[in-house]
């Protein structure tokens, strides 16, 4: 009776076996504001295309994507469901209401990592004199979302460096609790924010390693979701 079972549902389960995986998929992109005042903030010049570019092509791969950006000049791509944030903190916010149900995180954003310890309600005068502003640590998103994970998400990370860019890009998978990294250098003027190619070094736990690029970060996007689909694959395997 099982055999037969079992027969019954061969097609179904060859289908199933055959069908690309289909996940949901987060994704956050761009830069984070940290006003001082009204009209002033502290940022950095990332351009969001990366992560967009991974969204577009997540969503072309069958994938569920939502996607969490900081202001960015940038086309929403086609099926992607847009959630625009400011500051580190409405991006903590509102990437932290959708991780429950997501299957894969690939934190591309540039969260300000400082900012400022107070912001004046009013637009500060200026007086001829300097200016000394406070900083505070803005709290690790991925970080804090690592902590409250399910063992089945794949957490995915991106370091931008200007130095040492593995062994400082393998220190934050280990220290984000992280699935797998994504370095770049962003050093010079041919580094990665802002530019239209990128080259990435993914480095994951057991010794992975791979190189896309140097090649458009559209083609990288397609590489980097074809790699995360892999590694999902072969956890349920
Ligand atoms: O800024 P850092 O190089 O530490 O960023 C590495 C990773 O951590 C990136 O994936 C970035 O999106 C994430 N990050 C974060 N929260 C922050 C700063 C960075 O989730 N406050």
């Amino acid at each position: 009776m099982a055999a037969i079972g079992l027969i019954g549902h061969l097609p179904s389960v060859i289908r199933h076996l055959s069908r690309p995986l289909s996940l949901r998929c987060l994704i956050t992109a761009g830069p984070t504001r940290e006003f001082f005042d009204p009209v002033r903030f502290i940022s950095n010049p990332s351009t969001g295309k990366m992560g967009f570019a991974l969204a577009a092509a997540a969503q072309q791969a069958g994938w569920t994507v939502d996607l969490v950006s900081g202001p960015v000049a940038l086309a929403e791509p086609a099926g992607v469901m847009v959630y625009p944030v400011v500051t580190a903190a409405e991006m903590h916010r509102q990437t932290d209401a959708l991780f429950g149900p997501c299957d894969v995180l690939i934190m591309t954003a540039a969260v300000s990592d400082w900012r400022p310890k107070t912001a004046e309600p009013q637009k500060l005068k200026k007086d001829g004199q300097g200016l000394t502003i406070e900083l505070e640590p803005v709290p690790d998103i991925v970080t804090a979302l690592a902590e409250e994970r399910r063992t089945d998400q794949f957490l995915v990370g991106f370091a931008a460096e200007t130095e040492n860019v593995e062994a400082n890009a393998l220190d934050k998978l280990e220290r984000k609790g992280l699935d797998l990294i994504a370095a770049n250098s962003v050093a010079g003027p041919a580094g990665a924010f802002g530019a239209d190619d990128n080259r990435l070094i993914l480095l994951g736990r057991d010794g992975f390693r791979e190189v896309l690029g140097p090649a458009p970060k559209a083609e990288i996007a397609r590489g980097l979701i074809a790699v995360i689909a892999r590694l999902v694959a072969a956890r349920h395997a």
